[in-house]
């Protein structure tokens, strides 16, 4: 902890706030987040928002080399000193959202491991971002903030489970690794965290993922409605074609789309 503020301090570093900079103090929840993302010495890894350079060092340690995107121009100096020791890694000072998949591709190359703590607001863009991408990583480990996780692991029907916990269990494994207080943080944000590893699969792979989640989008739009009633809005059918398909697909007339889970998605998909 006081090794950041000394980083911080002799470079004369100012935190922004609309960069939501919030460093991580605790080195062994570092090399905890790490573990979590199951590092290995021929691992690319892209990191996004590397701030001081305290897990970009320890990603560094344990991959072949690193990527990372920083915002904030003023972290120079901070991370040319902080990884001073880390000839492996790299940092772009770009804002991440500037980068298009071509770009992404030639900084990380074809198979490479997304770990990121961002700002909370940028979060969930990023990771529907990179699990939709056509280079898509093999695996997204990311700290969010904790209501944000236990949506994205949320089992069909519970109140937690919603339009991106289905759309992600599309494309990967969602798992919550760790939960992290709010003291881990230097300075301290006003929510507690997670940390989330999303393992990518091909498990749909064959599916019309498009159709699939523009199915999810329509069943998640009006919480209150039944499924036919929003498939009927979201895909400008009849109820009785929405009705139709819901009952083909083997669900009942007043199922509600909170309940279905990625499979009756795909099910469903078939029938409209
Ligand atoms: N990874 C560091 C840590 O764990 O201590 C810093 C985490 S801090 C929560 C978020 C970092 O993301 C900041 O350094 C911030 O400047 C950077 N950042 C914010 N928006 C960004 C963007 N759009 N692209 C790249 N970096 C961004």
């Amino acid at each position: 902890m006081s090794e950041i503020r000394e980083v911080l301090a002799r470079n004369a570093f100012r935190f922004n706030k609309r960069y939501g900079q919030n460093f991580i103090t605790d080195t062994n929840l570092l090399d905890a987040i790490v573990a979590d993302a199951e590092i290995c010495g021929d691992d690319v890894v892209l990191e996004i928002g590397p701030g001081a350079g305290t897990l970009t060092a320890r990603l560094a340690r344990a991959a072949k080399r690193v990527v990372a995107y920083e915002i904030d121009e003023n972290l120079r100096s901070v991370l040319a000193e902080t990884l001073a020791d880390s000839p492996n890694a790299s940092v772009v000072f770009k804002d991440v959202t500037k980068a298009d998949d071509a770009e992404i591709e030639r900084a990380a190359g074809k198979r490479y491991k997304l770990v990121a703590n961002l700002p909370y607001y940028i979060t969930t863009p990023i990771i529907m971002r990179f699990i939709e991408c056509e280079n898509r990583p093999e695996s997204i480990t990311v700290m969010v903030q904790k209501e944000v996780g236990d949506r994205l692991v949320a089992e069909a029907g519970s109140a937690e489970y919603g339009a991106i916990t289905a759309a992600v269990r599309l494309e990967g494994d969602a798992t919550i690794t760790r939960t992290v207080s709010r003291k881990m943080f230097y300075p301290s944000p006003n929510v507690d965290s997670c940390v989330v590893t999303v393992k990518m699969n091909d498990r749909y792979a064959s599916v019309d993922k498009k159709k699939v989640k523009k199915l999810i989008r329509a069943a998640f739009a009006m919480r209150r409605k039944t499924l036919s009633n929003n498939l009927s809005a979201g895909f400008g059918i009849s109820k009785k074609e929405a009705a139709d398909a819901i009952a083909k697909a083997g669900f009942s007339a007043d199922v509600r789309g909170e309940t279905l889970d990625v499979d009756d998605f795909v099910r469903l998909s078939e029938f409209i």
